[in-house]
């Protein structure tokens, strides 16, 4: 939650200027024609850097290309064109120049090129953008959206635009450009959206520390048409959420949880309920909302407290007025421990740390961390008790999940049994050909002793 730079704001204003000018075209045309069309028709611009300059990949690396993994690593670059901008389209090839696709062009980091296409007859143009993000916007809309006002809609790897992530709270789109190939095609990215039915405005949180790897600075504000209000009711199933869009971790809201929070919902009856690393009380709202008798939520950061506890004032979010809800401002690996000291006891748990990995040099430190989690959470568990348990370290994988989970239970001397395996919500879609887009990983266990 970073307070915005002033020439963040400058760069913003001049962007939003040019997109304003955009919008305005875009308001004359609709009045002239006076109806409204998703795709307008107004000059495509099909001459992007023709023909292309190249990157060539060492012999033998092609294999991943062809693999269809979109990422290109600083070690599998033979040589390169002289005079790429930062983010510009380049066509990839083998070694002996043979073209696998188009990608964009990334000099300051380790991943030197990220692929748009593996087709190379395929323009990445203004219309490239339209197509791909028309698609994914509807692929939500008919299938993967619950109930409720708001989703993912752009998820990079998963939906084929590698850096760009978006978001639809209501009327307005957030959106996260984390490569230097998603800035470089910024503006065709925003004019793309802007032409989505019922948008009203599009604003900015590329402020991802990601960024700096590709030697990117942050960017956040307004973008085109309305801004956003300081606070977004945000509905999800049947519950509600303050979402604060403009300094809320990621874009507001931890979306990749939506199934499992109704998994919680649909569970939590006359329970009582611990939410550890509970931000704006996400899991609690929804135990709240099954009925459960009593939520503790536990959470460092102060104004995520602040939210949840205005969540809980949401009439629609209780089943009863003697419901009990606390939110508490703790470190929760202390607090856990605490708890255990206490004897406290609960029927269901959650535990949905931060990315404890985000490096290898961290994973031996991030398995003890969720090690000692998992352990206490157990040992507060009532017999027949569920612990919902996730990690969203893509460097953990689900098997290493799993024996961190069972080193936990063997330590904490507990029998446990898994009875669902839980994922990222569906508009969070990977490919099996980008495993790394598969991150959020999570297990629901039940203590049998
Ligand atoms: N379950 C939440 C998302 C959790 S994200 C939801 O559904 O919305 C992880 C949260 O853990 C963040 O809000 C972060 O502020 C918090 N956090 C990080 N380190 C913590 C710590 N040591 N103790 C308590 N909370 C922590």
């Amino acid at each position: 939650m970073k307070p915005v730079s002033p020439h963040i704001k400058k760069a913003n204003q001049n962007f939003g200027q040019k997109l304003q000018q955009i919008q305005k075209q875009r308001q004359q045309r609709q009045q002239q024609s006076n109806q409204s069309s998703l795709v307008e028709e107004e000059p495509i611009d099909d001459g992007v850097e023709e023909p292309l300059k190249k990157l060539y990949l060492v012999a033998g690396r092609e294999k991943s290309i062809l693999r269809k993994h979109p990422w290109i690593f600083s070690g599998g670059v033979a040589k390169v064109d002289e005079n790429i901008a930062v983010g510009e389209n380049i066509m990839v090839c083998t070694f002996q120049g043979e073209p696998l696709g188009i990608g964009s062009y990334s000099p300051h980091s380790q991943i030197r090129a990220k692929m748009w296409t593996f087709d190379p007859h395929t323009k990445v143009n203004q219309r490239f953008f339209d197509q791909m993000i028309q698609n994914a916007y509807h692929s939500r809309k008919s299938f993967l959206w619950g109930k409720g006002n708001g989703g993912r809609v752009i998820f990079s790897e998963g939906d084929g635009l590698p850096g760009i992530i978006v978001d639809q709270y209501g009327p307005f789109f957030m959106l996260q450009l984390l490569s230097a190939g998603a800035e470089y095609h910024k503006e065709k990215i925003v004019k793309a959206l802007c032409k989505i039915e019922g948008i009203e405005g599009i604003w900015e949180r590329s402020d991802a520390s990601v960024r700096k790897l590709e030697g990117l600075a942050e960017s956040h504000g307004l973008l085109w048409g309305k801004a956003v209000p300081d606070r977004f009711k945000y509905q999800e199933g049947d519950r509600f959420y303050w979402v604060d869009l403009k300094e809320g971790h990621k874009t507001g809201f931890y979306l990749d949880q939506r199934v499992s929070r109704q998994k919680v919902q649909e569970l939590s009856k006359d329970k009582d309920v611990l939410n550890v690393f509970a931000y704006t009380g996400g899991f609690g709202i929804a135990a709240l909302k099954g009925g459960a008798k009593s939520v503790i939520n536990l959470e460092s950061a102060s104004l995520p407290i602040q939210i949840s506890l205005e969540n809980a004032q949401i009439p629609e979010n209780r089943t009863s007025p003697n419901q009990i809800f606390e939110s508490k401002e703790v470190n929760a690996f202390e607090e856990l421990r605490k708890m255990v000291k206490e004897e406290k006891t609960f029927d269901l748990i959650i535990l949905d740390p931060p990315k404890l990995c985000e490096k290898q040099e961290q994973k031996e430190r991030a398995i003890r961390a969720y090690k000692d989690a998992n352990l206490h959470a157990l040992q507060l568990l009532k017999t027949n008790g569920l612990l919902f348990t996730f990690s969203c370290s893509g460097l953990i994988d689900s098997t290493l999940f799993s024996q961190i989970v069972s080193m936990a239970s063997l330590d904490a001397n507990v029998d446990i049994q898994v009875v669902d395996i839980l994922h990222q919500a569906p508009d969070h879609p990977w490919k099996p050909t980008f495993p790394e887009g598969y991150y959020l990983k999570g297990l629901v266990v039940r203590k049998t002793n």
